[in-house]
């Protein structure tokens, strides 16, 4: 285990980006230029962002990855942090309508704008996140997927294929709602990754946090389940065979001690997933109310939250463990069994780090649809209105993307965005990157910053000659947003340490 010296912990642990984006999203601008007509200029440039040739593969082709965010959810997650509209038990049949139909509206502006500059759109990847994709009935589920897959090419092996490179389609799948049946209907539709919220399985801890994993039974009871129907759901997965299995975790919720952490990840090696994000706990109860109800409880933080951490590792990457069950990390809190194309990915170098995490994926333009997701191009960020209602009456009623926010990267912010990626993924920054770096204006700040990261023994550099290296130490590994920071001349200019991020630690 890590030991951390008491200086370096009280040193480094500040309020900070989480960097999946650069610049993050508190450097955007928001659109409104009091006449109504700022979002139009922003879509009109965000159009030309997706159709600059520099950007594309230069044979008429555009590659897309397609994100659907679904907001709704039956319960209420204290912790949650997401945009999501809890406590939808049911989902009223119309809210679902109508809310697809705007998704699969916003869908053909893309693709009635993209046509007339592209001869051929592919799918690179697909992605159902939320709140909670599978509270969809399955009618609307096959409805969603089936139009998006209808209007683009996708290859029918690359969709049946787990292994193939080209193509992937992900889905967010709360445990407590979802069925054998619903599983496999998600496999015919193309779906090869399901990623389980499962954050814990300490009944204790999910009672605090609000995340009792019950299942409505047959006779309309609430029952007691979670690593039985957990189990249910794998073995079904497992027998489908040609799937990816992930868990989302979480340390440093309520409740969680050493002894909880290793019997939950106990459970988890016996349910073996092929990748787990083990996400920290944000705890911004500034921006995300619901969580002031947990500072009643018990939350760890600072070196008890990183032991959490190290305690689940050391059992995840155990040399004991057969090389089919133990798991190989990546970057800041990922995990991947080696034969995963998530490592398959990492070591080939074709990983990418983003709102969705790290995914196999090299589209280059990310389009978001729903309420409150954001899109991206290689210069580009959007952002999409948050009220559902006015989501949907942009697209329904006005026929106009619903804008919010943007953001227009200019050739140093590319840059960095290039360095705080490789950083967060393979744990250095490749020479050629750190030479660019020292042509902008900005080098002798960030050096300053660097040099002080070398001597806390964060980073190792080599800096003679042209091949100048920088790697982060095993010690540097706990503290890798602080390392990304040193590198973001922006928030430089900004206060670092407000209350507008979660906890490096
Ligand atoms: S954690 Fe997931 S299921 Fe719970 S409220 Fe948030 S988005 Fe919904």
């Amino acid at each position: 285990m890590i030991v951390i010296p008491e200086n370096i912990l009280t040193k480094y642990q500040t309020n900070a980006p989480r960097y999946t984006s650069y610049p993050p999203i508190t450097n955007w601008n928001s659109i409104s230029d009091g006449n109504g007509n700022g979002n139009e200029n922003i879509a009109k440039e965000w159009f030309h962002s997706l159709i600059n040739r520099s950007e594309s593969n230069g044979n008429g082709e555009i590659e897309l990855q397609i994100y659907i965010h679904i907001p709704f959810c039956k319960y209420k997650c204290k912790y949650c942090g997401c945009y999501r509209i809890p406590n939808m038990n049911p989902l009223p049949i119309e809210a679902e309508n109508s809310y697809i139909q705007a998704i699969l509206e916003e869908f053909e502006i893309y693709i009635n704008n993209l046509s007339s500059s592209f001869s051929e759109i592919s799918l690179a990847g697909l992605h159902l996140g939320g709140g909670t994709p599978n509270i969809l009935s399955n009618a609307t589920l096959t409805h969603l997927i089936s139009s998006i897959f209808s209007k683009l090419n996708v290859k029918s092996n690359a969709r049946s294929n787990l292994k193939n490179n080209d193509f992937l389609a992900s889905i967010e799948i709360d445990p407590r709602l979802a069925t054998p049946e619903q599983l496999q209907l998600l496999y015919n539709l193309g779906i090869r990754k399901f990623s389980f919220g499962v954050q814990d399985l300490d009944q204790n801890v999910l009672k605090m946090i609000g995340r009792e994993q019950t299942q409505q039974t047959q006779q309309t009871q609430q029952t007691q389940q979670t690593l039985e129907n957990l189990k249910e759901l794998i073995k079904y997965l497992r027998e489908i065979e040609n799937t990816s299995i992930n868990f989302d975790l979480i340390y440093g919720l309520p409740g969680q001690t050493k002894k909880s952490m290793k019997e939950t990840v106990e459970k988890v090696l016996e349910l073996s997933p092929d990748t787990i994000a083990f996400y920290s706990y944000a705890h911004v109860p500034w921006h995300a109310f619901d969580q002031q109800e947990l500072e009643k409880f018990p939350i760890a933080s600072g070196s008890l939250k990183r032991e959490l951490f190290e305690v689940a590792t050391e059992m995840l990457t155990s040399e004991m463990l057969s090389a089919n069950k133990s798991y190989i990390p990546i970057g800041m809190d990922h995990f991947s069994k080696q034969d995963d194309l998530l490592y398959i990915g990492y070591k080939k170098h074709n990983l990418k780090r983003s709102f969705m995490g790290y995914t196999c994926n090299l589209a280059y333009v990310t389009l978001a649809l729903g309420a409150s997701a954001i899109s991206s191009s290689n210069n580009f960020f959007v952002q999409n209105e948050k009220d559902i209602d006015l989501y949907k009456e942009s697209i329904l009623k006005q026929k106009k993307l619903p804008l919010i926010k943007y953001y227009q990267k200019n050739a140093e912010d590319i840059l960095v965005a290039k360095v705080i990626e490789e950083l967060m993924i393979y744990l250095k920054v490749s020479s050629d990157l750190l030479e660019k770096l020292k042509q902008c204006s900005f080098w002798n700040e960030i050096d300053k910053r660097l040099q002080d990261l070398k001597s806390d023994g964060l980073i190792s550099m080599q800096e003679s000659g042209p091949k100048s290296t920088l790697e982060v130490t095993e010690l540097g590994r706990v503290f890798l947003r602080n390392i990304a920071m040193a590198f973001d001349y922006r928030l430089h200019a900004l206060s670092i340490g407000t209350k507008k991020f979660s906890s490096t630690i």
